[in-house]
């Protein structure tokens, strides 16, 4: 059964299914732990919506009641189109930003259309709500990350109340800080901050009973029940913890949770489930919620973890300053799974490797776990076949390299690399902030992890490993990932933009300082068409070791001014014209540059007794009516 490849596209988007091999060897029991974990998953989808921006949900509503609706006699087919369009974007941002480039999207239908469909359907016309998705100067954009602004005045995510400016937040979270304590929380990481009656700056915590209380109980509920289920005592220690922090909203009981989720690596199903990255606040502190199950794939983690049995070695003979070393390389976990569902804001866009926790001392102290997700690269792969892509941007004398047999497999590699090592590796200097790059923190970090896998998806050592097959294998990752970071990313930002997000200003940023630094990688002109030309492969490890050492040092020492210019001055800017090509030839090709994935349902089977004997898993469900089915199920009305 592998269907993975379904023909969903609208604007940039493609939707692509993932099958999960591993599940029917499952026992009994376990399928039960997925199925219960799956229900805690999807729970916290509105929680999501609503940290994106406040007008999220009531959005969802009016727009899913029009669509259950149909398109009305009058309607005009175009208008409906548009709207449907409209809709299914919504639904995939988890809200009316764009989910990668953060803009507000901007309907192809009018107010009245919509004014008038609602009337019909006798659904209130509210004007706020009219005004925020047709006025593009309100909100425009969920995370703005431009240099000077007032970040949080020009963000419309829903992490701090409307009128709380950047600088009294930055103050009322430095105050929070102790210079002396070397085990500090996360402050803000579950709390949305507003000001009291009395003007005060107060938190409003993330927790039963408290804000999004009902959906953090029902989270709670379908936890408890894979407690009943769970394989050992450990795994129930970690979900009993976990419960506990949403009862509390406690962030030193979360740092508990992480320390004994971090420890426990040896089930056959595992899970996420929490307030966890920071990549949708401006500050980077406050946590969107995701969730998702996964299933170990025990042939490929045994690649994986090679690399991590071997973390030492790499972190002794990384080209860092041996003061930004650790000394100790602790419990770098490498698992390769299968997701069996993704839920919140790895949903329907999901990351391919995940690497937590994300406190730094938890992770000095105890290590971190990282996962690469097979059946997602599997999914993409296969979609990716032969669309003509690498024919169209890769230079010719080039293409039969990357096109090579063991491309693909460099690409896990080189995300093996980032999340088992690259994260995992280096240390603060005693008394560094670990916020101190504010901003660029998320940038510099990324690329910290990306520098480490290219460094040493280059060495020797891979081959002797039996990793990789020869020296000539690397070559493949070089090629495509410069190529992608000056030329072909491009094809994600819209005409007329700068680079935003924080994984594609690292990939700008390596690929253009390496350029600027090393005669044997250039822009060429070829038949017309700008491409990537690489003379010389071997000059380019030395420089991006030199690059990985000096953000090293930036992460180390806290050094913001400098991550400041490395990512302005090579991470930001696009140049017009090149923009314009990139776009012009991408277009031709007729490929979505964003692809997201439709999840498998789980049911319960029970025998005549109604005692459950399995529990199966369907692939079939089409993307509208798994979005409006969550919407029904998962969602409380008020
Ligand atoms: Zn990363």
């Amino acid at each position: 059964m592998s269907t993975t490849v379904c023909d969903i596209r609208f604007a940039d988007i493609q939707l692509l299914r993932y099958t999960v091999e591993g599940f029917s060897r499952l026992t009994l029991q376990q399928k039960l732990f997925v199925y219960y974990l799956s229900e805690a998953s999807l729970w916290g989808r509105d929680i999501l919506w609503d940290q994106n921006c406040r007008y999220n949900l009531p959005i969802r509503h009016m727009l899913e009641s029009v669509y259950k609706e149909g398109p009305g006699s009058e309607s005009q087919v175009s208008s409906w189109e548009a709207f449907e369009t409209y809709m299914k974007r919504v639904w995939f941002a988890n809200g009316i930003h764009h989910h990668y480039s953060m803009d507000k999207f901007q309907p192809g239908f009018s107010r009245e259309f919509l004014e008038e469909r609602l009337r019909e359907i006798g659904y209130p016309v509210d004007k706020e709500l009219m005004k925020v998705i047709f006025d593009p100067d309100f909100m425009p954009k969920r995370v703005n990350q431009a240099d000077g602004d007032d970040l949080l005045q020009t963000s419309s995510m829903n992490y701090y109340a409307p009128e709380i400016k950047q600088t009294e937040a930055e103050a009322f979270y430095a105050r929070m800080k102790k210079a002396d304590d070397n085990r500090p929380p996360m402050y803000g990481l579950n709390s949305r901050l507003e000001r009291n009656d009395e003007g005060q700056l107060v938190e409003h915590v993330w927790r039963s009973g408290g804000m999004y209380g009902p959906y953090i109980d029902k989270i709670i509920f379908w936890l408890q029940k894979a407690c009943e289920v769970a394989d050992s005592d450990q795994q129930r220690g970690v979900i009993n913890t976990l419960i506990d922090f949403y009862r509390t909203g406690d962030l030193h009981t979360f740092d508990q949770y992480s320390i004994q989720w971090v420890q426990q690596s040896q089930d056959e199903v595992d899970f996420t489930n929490g307030f966890t990255e920071v990549y949708g606040d401006p500050l980077g502190l406050k946590a969107s919620w995701e969730g998702y199950v996964n299933i170990v794939d025990h042939r490929a983690t045994k690649r994986a973890q090679t690399l991590s049995d071997w973390a030492q070695w790499f972190e002794d003979n990384s080209p860092v300053d041996a003061r930004f070393k650790k000394t100790e390389c602790r419990g770098v976990t490498a698992r390769v799974v299968e997701a069996a569902i993704l839920g919140g804001d790895l949903y329907p866009s999901s990351a391919i490797g995940i690497n937590l926790p994300n406190s730094n001392w938890v992770r000095q102290e105890y290590g971190s776990k990282s996962v690469t997700i097979g059946n997602l690269t599997r999914a993409y792969n296969e979609a990716a076949k032969g669309n003509g892509f690498h024919e169209e941007f890769v230079l010719p004398e080039s293409l039969p390299l990357v096109n090579g047999q063991w491309s693909t497999q460099l690409d896990d590699l080189h995300t093996d690399l980032h999340e088992c090592l690259g994260h995992g590796s280096g240390q603060l200097l005693p008394g560094t902030d670990p916020d101190a790059l504010g901003a660029y923190g998320s940038t510099i970090e990324e690329a910290r992890a990306d520098l480490f896998a290219l460094y040493y998806i280059a060495d020797p050592k891979l081959v002797e490993l039996g990793l990789v097959p020869d020296m000539e294998a690397y070559k493949s990752q070089y090629y495509t990932y410069m190529m992608n970071g000056v030329l072909t990313q491009l094809v994600r930002i819209e005409p007329g933009r700068q680079i935003e997000e924080a994984h594609m200003r690292n990939r700008a940023l390596i690929a253009r300082w390496v350029m600027e630094h090393c005669d044997a990688m250039q822009l060429v002109e070829h038949e017309g068409k700008t491409y990537l030309q690489i003379t010389d492969y071997e000059a380019l490890r030395p420089i991006i070791g030199q690059l990985l050492g000096e953000v090293q040092r930036i992460k180390s020492e806290g050094d913001q001014e400098a991550a400041r210019r490395l990512v302005e001055d090579y991470g930001v800017r696009v140049d017009a014209g090149l923009h314009r090509e990139i776009l012009e030839r991408y277009k031709a090709l007729d490929l979505a540059p964003y692809k997201g994935f439709i999840n498998p349902q789980y049911r319960l089977i029970h025998d005549t007794k109604g005692r459950v004997v399995d529990v199966e898993i369907v692939y079939g469900e089409s993307y509208d009516e798994q979005m409006m089915r969550y919407g029904k199920e998962y969602s409380i009305k008020d």
